[in-house]
């Protein structure tokens, strides 16, 4: 199931949405410091999404504040970018979920499919069961899941406790774990 939903540009489309809409109310909440905030956008090559994806995902948003003397940057949420890492945010999620449960997919499956190696794959495992797992934001989130995910289980897990299918659940994961995407904007953007 997954598989099919990564090749499908609406979620790509419904995610930019959700992204532009986190954008514009930390935007309109400004900076701390009471200042005007100016778009001040990175610019981004992000890999493994489906043909068609738009233009708008050459840019990670992100503002400015205009005031002199302050300029400090306030980075929105994303449901788009997961931290620094090259590949959209769902593949990491999703890909790496697929790695997992009774009949993983195999490797060689998934390169053929999203261009994603073993290497990479290894890496985000580690990443989840590691440093997600032990982020100040799990330990705090994990609890409003339940039964309860444990770290060996991440990301398979997570995705799990979320019901709908399709779409939606990808959007909530994505929704669920955007607060570990910036250090510097805290939008209330939780998924449950
Ligand atoms: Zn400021």
């Amino acid at each position: 199931m997954y598989t099919k939903l990564l090749g499908d540009v609406r979620l790509f489309e419904l995610l930019g949405q959700i992204d532009e809409d986190l954008a514009r109310q930390a935007r309109e909440r400004g900076c701390r410091c009471g200042g005007r905030l100016h778009r001040a956008c990175y610019p981004r090559k992000p890999r493994g999404g489906p043909v068609g994806l738009s233009a708008q995902y050459e840019r990670r948003l992100s503002y400015c504040c205009a005031e002199d003397g302050c300029r400090k940057r306030t980075t929105p949420p994303s449901v788009r970018f997961l931290g620094r890492k090259v590949y959209l945010g769902a593949l990491v999620v999703l890909v790496s979920a697929l790695r997992q449960g009774a009949t993983p997919t195999r490797v060689g499956v998934l390169h053929e499919l999203f261009g994603v190696g073993e290497r990479t794959l290894r890496r985000w495992r580690q990443w989840w069961q590691q440093v997600f797992a032990e982020s100040t934001f799990w330990r705090a989130a994990r609890g409003r899941l339940l039964p309860v995910v444990a770290a060996r289980e991440l990301p398979r897990g997570l995705v799990e406790r979320f019901a709908g299918g399709g779409v939606e659940q990808a959007c909530a994961v994505l929704r669920f774990v955007a607060p570990i995407t910036t250090g510097s904007c805290a939008l209330a953007v939780g998924g449950l």
